[in-house]
């Protein structure tokens, strides 16, 4: 199926799911808001799933009350995923990423897929693969697919500016990710009528008090720096998730500021899950976190921005850390 197989596909009204990945994103829920106005815009019946809650600094989003959240509703999310006739897949690059639902999606036979997304390596998953690694985030590819599929003129201030949400969040302000064809994107995207300082101001100004509370712990209690390796990793215990009440998305942008310093080109964000310990990884220069995650914990993502997981305790996950990295050491020099 190419994408004006699919166009033609929708000239009639078709039942159709949004699927985004776990621990939801600006990208995730972006895009899929997007999308998914759009094509209700167009006479679909549309449903947008995720596997879990997104973080409520996302909930003034246009249309954030249509979506489901697979752990509050797993019978329902599947339900509508074996009724959809067309699912389309958002910001991920392989159906692990989605739990139970990836299993569901494996299992049908008669179900149209699309996966539109900017990860490396991504498995051929679905009937049309939407992909380009290059792109700052899947909300502008997203913008592609839209323009491509004929349907601009359906796209409004509210499609705009969730669409902008994503590529905000995913290059951190435009500073990750970006290319000359993105800001022209960019450009047309404001066309639309969006404040973008107003729209900077609720994605990064709007944290609470815990939040700068929990990052001044972080840098002041639990950063690490191996100078010898241009690493840095700051690691979160269960102990501390209670006393700093960390909820879900709570940690993310704290990686970053390890790469602020000059000598870390490997930053590296451990944390201590109810049931794992989830790993976050950046770098900057050509250091790929990709082939780290991948090779070592089952993750993946972007060359300067990826993450993984493992079963075990934190200590053991730091202890496992420090132990690979002397094989990059020269890799890291040379980064
Ligand atoms: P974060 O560190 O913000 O959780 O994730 C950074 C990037 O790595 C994102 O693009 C995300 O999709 C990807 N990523 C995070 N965790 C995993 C994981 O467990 N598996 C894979 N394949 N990718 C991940
Ligand atoms: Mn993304």
């Amino acid at each position: 199926m190419n994408i004006h197989e699919l166009s033609h596909y929708l000239n009639v009204p078709r039942d159709i799911v949004i699927v985004s990945h776990r621990n939801p994103d600006g990208d995730a829920v972006g895009s899929s808001l997007a999308l998914g106005r759009l094509l209700r815009k167009a006479g679909h019946t549309v449903q947008m799933i995720m596997p879990s809650e997104f973080p409520p600094i996302f909930n003034w989003m246009p249309d954030i009350d249509r979506v489901w959240i697979y752990d509050h509703r797993p019978d329902d999310a599947i339900k509508a995923i074996q009724k959809a006739s067309l699912i389309v897949m958002l910001d991920f690059n392989s159906l692990d990423r989605i739990d139970r639902m990836g299993e569901e999606i494996h299992h049908l036979t008669d179900t149209r897929t699309v996966l539109i997304d900017h990860h490396l390596d991504p498995e051929p998953i679905a009937d049309l693969m939407f992909t380009e690694v290059e792109a700052s985030s899947t909300s502008e590819l997203v913008f592609d697919f839209i323009r491509e599929a004929g349907w601009l003129s359906q796209v409004d201030l509210e499609v705009a500016t969730s669409l902008m949400t994503g590529i905000l969040t995913d290059t951190g302000s435009f500073k990750y990710n970006t290319r000359a064809v993105l800001f022209h994107k960019v450009a047309d995207l404001l066309g639309y009528g969006i404040d973008l300082n107003e729209l900077q101001i609720r994605i990064f100004n709007t944290l609470p008090v815990k939040f700068l509370r929990l990052l001044g712990y972080c840098l002041h209690r639990r950063m690490e720096i191996l100078e010898e390796y241009h690493t840095g990793i700051i690691t979160l215990s269960k102990e501390d998730y209670e006393r700093f009440d960390i909820q879900r998305g709570d940690t993310e942008g704290i990686v970053n500021y390890l790469l602020m310093l000059q000598q870390v080109k490997f930053a590296i964000l451990i944390t201590e899950q109810p049931t794992i310990i989830k790993l976050s990884f950046r770098s900057k220069g050509d250091f790929s976190v990709q082939e780290f995650a991948r090779d070592h914990f089952k993750g993946g993502g972007h060359r300067n921005a990826s993450g993984g997981a493992i079963y075990g305790t934190l200590s053991k996950t730091v202890k496992k850390v420090k132990s690979l990295l002397p094989q990059y050491a020269q890799s890291l020099k040379s980064a």
